[in-house]
């Protein structure tokens, strides 16, 4: 299952794709979703702001990537509250914004498959 959503597959036949591009290096804007599976037709957007929800999965990953920067700062500073990791907390959540929508985006679709 993790591997299918690193891979951009539909959740109900894991053939189809739910993005355009096929890695979220290919386009730094908003990605570009099918509105359903090219090989299936399972609808992605169930019901108009169904993707509203994915920004709570957005904010814990966020939060993960954050804890992460943090970690790999202890290597490098010696005080563990620096004010730079914030910095550099900034440029990592930034840098990897399209990567975080994308994500959160088709996790919200493997965890809403059901209903
Ligand atoms: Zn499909």
């Amino acid at each position: 299952m993790i591997k299918n959503i690193l891979s951009n597959k539909c959740p109900n036949c894991r053939t189809g794709k739910i993005y355009k591009q096929k890695n979220f290096l290919e386009n730094w804007h908003k990605p570009q979703m099918h509105k359903s599976c090219t090989h299936c037709g399972y609808v992605f957007e169930k019901e108009p702001g169904f993707f509203f929800g994915a920004m709570y999965v957005s904010y814990a990953i966020g939060i993960i990537e954050a804890i992460m920067v943090v970690f790999a700062g202890t290597f490098y500073y010696e005080n563990i509250f620096n004010y730079q990791i914030f910095i550099w907390i900034a440029v990592v959540l930034i840098s990897l914004s399209s990567f975080n929508m994308r994500i959160s985006r088709i996790i919200w679709i493997y965890l809403l498959k059901d209903i």
